[in-house]
């Protein structure tokens, strides 16, 4: 094997290890109990989707940069935010804010079809070569603002929404199907992390749960 070979494959191990160090310390600890998404948080392999210079932070319990101003969360708020969707494999879900694609590899794995939307095109981008290039082929990308959902792919089971709006925008309760659970972080300084579950067809049927304090770059409906 020639010395890179055995490089990459230190490197894979030692990331492997931190990985797991992750679950254990961070996740289990703090209460994350779904069996699914402890599986895919040990799986994914977070250090590809940050920057090559935070290589070795990529499984530290904190966000980090990943260019044009944004982050990848925290590894428990990627955790606690899908174990809220409750996803079992058929779903189709929506997701706004794509970022890294961190999110989507982890949503990818666990439902049928992902629709991901990003206002940043070069964080779509890169995401859209990097999630291609390790083999997903169940997740659709859209360049534009996500706070009006995707209305031809609706209406979805679930719907996650990584930056935070100051309200919850209304396209994306419409295409949320009956039964279908929306997270998201809602607020500007002080944000709450909210779970809007649908009971029926009009926008009042919604029950809404406060889970958790959150600070998110915001939602944004334009370019600055
Ligand atoms: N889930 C991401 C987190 C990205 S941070 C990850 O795991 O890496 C939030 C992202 O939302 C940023 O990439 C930002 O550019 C994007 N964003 C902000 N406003 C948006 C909007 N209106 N529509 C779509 N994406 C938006």
């Amino acid at each position: 094997m020639s010395t890179n070979g055995r490089a990459s494959e230190d490197l894979e191990a030692r990331m492997a290890r931190l990985r797991e160090e992750m679950v254990q310390q961070q996740l289990i600890q703090r209460g994350i109990r779904d069996e699914r998404v402890l599986a895919v948080m040990r799986k994914v392999p977070r250090h590809r989707f940050v920057p090559p210079e935070y290589v070795y932070a990529a499984y530290d319990d904190g966000p980090l940069p990943i260019g044009a101003g944004q982050t990848i969360s925290q590894p428990y708020i990627v955790a606690l935010m899908t174990e809220l969707l409750h996803l079992q494999g058929p779903e189709k879900v929506l997701e706004v804010g794509t970022g890294s694609g961190y999110q989507t590899a982890i949503l990818a794995e666990l439902a049928r079809e992902v629709y991901t939307v990003e206002l940043e095109l070069e964080l779509l981008e890169r995401a859209r070569r990097l999630l291609a290039s390790m083999g997903y082929t169940n997740i659709y990308f859209r360049h534009g603002d996500g706070s009006e959902g995707w209305p031809e792919a609706a209406p979805f089971d679930a719907i996650i929404v990584t930056a935070a709006p100051p309200e919850v925008p209304p396209a994306l309760i419409e295409q949320l199907r009956v039964g279908g659970r929306l997270v998201i972080p809602v607020g500007t300084w002080d944000q709450d992390l909210q779970l809007i579950v649908k009971h029926g067809p009009e926008p009042t049927d919604c029950t809404v749960q406060s889970i958790t304090p959150v600070r998110f770059v915001p939602l944004r409906t334009r370019r600055p």
